[in-house]
């Protein structure tokens, strides 16, 4: 395949908290987004507030009914009263009433909106379905119109709340077009599908050679178990080569994944071989097993002579 890939500079993810923080509600039409902005996406009114702040002042809201509540009682009360004292009981205790139910809702305001929060994704669920599709269908007209990276970046803040495969491929598609380099703001395990794609595949190669770092226990896993599909794609040994060579760089990976480790140990560029002789020799768990006499094997075949086997490497640095 021989695509030009474009040089771009993706814009950063600004991550929050928690996934709903960026979650907006337009408080005149009801409209969910999660995309910055200071427009509603359909009512185009300016009143979108986070949902945080929606449900505190449904919280509020909810408090100071309760307080009103209590002073009519109160003033019924009073009114009900039939002489001085009484009038005198009936307002003291209304007052006092009053005053611990403010101190009361003090100390619970925080939980209380917590269950307004929980309360409104509940109710709201479909609505903040509806929301969050328009915002993937803003992303998708954007690409459309030829903007990809604003596209790509408007799909990417929508996939925070939206986990399907579908939003994935659609993400992974984009970035196929677009020259990575390893100083981006790239994410890897939140796109790894549930089924196999060689999107996925290719995506995992390419990190695995600019961000070896971010090679962990999903992607080795998806490879490992996707190995027959990729090994039939045009660049899936490279692939299988560049996930092993990253897998390497930890011991606990050679531990956990020593068939797959083997099949490609052979093959690695020398370093990571390198890398890996010395994980397994360090380790007499490791060089106890076929593993073991495999790194032998490989070093006699075709390092026989190479000093970077020779001296103990207790020290060797994890890279
Ligand atoms: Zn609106």
């Amino acid at each position: 395949m021989t695509t030009t890939k474009k040089a771009v500079q993706l814009p950063v993810l600004e991550r929050s908290r928690r996934n709903y923080d960026r979650l907006r509600v337009c408080r005149r039409c009801g409209q969910y987004t999660i995309l910055p902005g200071e427009d509603c996406p359909k009512c185009g009114k300016a009143r979108l507030v986070p949902v945080m702040d929606q449900a505190r002042s449904k919280a509020r809201r909810k408090m100071l009914n309760e307080i009103l509540f209590t002073l009519l009682l109160t003033i019924i009360a009073v009114l009900l009263a039939q002489d001085m004292t009484q009038i005198a009981i009936a307002a003291a205790s209304g007052l006092v009433l009053i005053a611990l139910l403010v101190l009361v809702q003090r100390r619970m305001m925080g939980r209380e909106t917590l269950r307004q929060l929980s309360r409104l994704f509940r109710y709201d669920h479909a609505t903040i379905h509806e929301g969050l599709v328009q915002d993937q269908s803003t992303g998708v007209e954007t690409v459309r119109s030829g903007e990809d990276v604003k596209g790509y970046h408007i799909l990417r803040q929508t996939a925070v709340l939206v986990h399907n495969d579908r939003l994935r491929l659609a993400l992974l598609s984009l970035l196929q077009n677009f020259r990575l380099r390893s100083d981006m703001d790239l994410e890897l395990e939140t796109l790894i599908t549930r089924d196999f794609d060689p999107l996925v595949a290719d995506y995992i190669g390419e990190i695995a050679r600019l961000k070896r770092d971010m090679i962990k226990d999903r992607s080795i896993r998806y490879i490992i178990a996707n190995e027959p599909k990729i090994l039939e794609m045009e660049n899936g040994w490279n692939i299988l080569i560049s996930v092993t060579s990253a897998a390497v760089r930890m011991k606990r990976y050679v531990t956990m994944y020593p068939g797959f480790i083997r099949r490609y140990a052979r093959f690695l560029p020398r370093e990571r071989f390198v890398r890996l002789y010395h994980v397994v020799r360090n380790d007499p768990a490791l060089q106890g097993e076929v593993l073991g006499q495999d790194m032998e094997n490989i070093r006699a075949e075709l390092y026989a002579d190479d000093p970077a086997f020779e001296h103990d490497t207790a020290g060797v640095e994890r890279s």
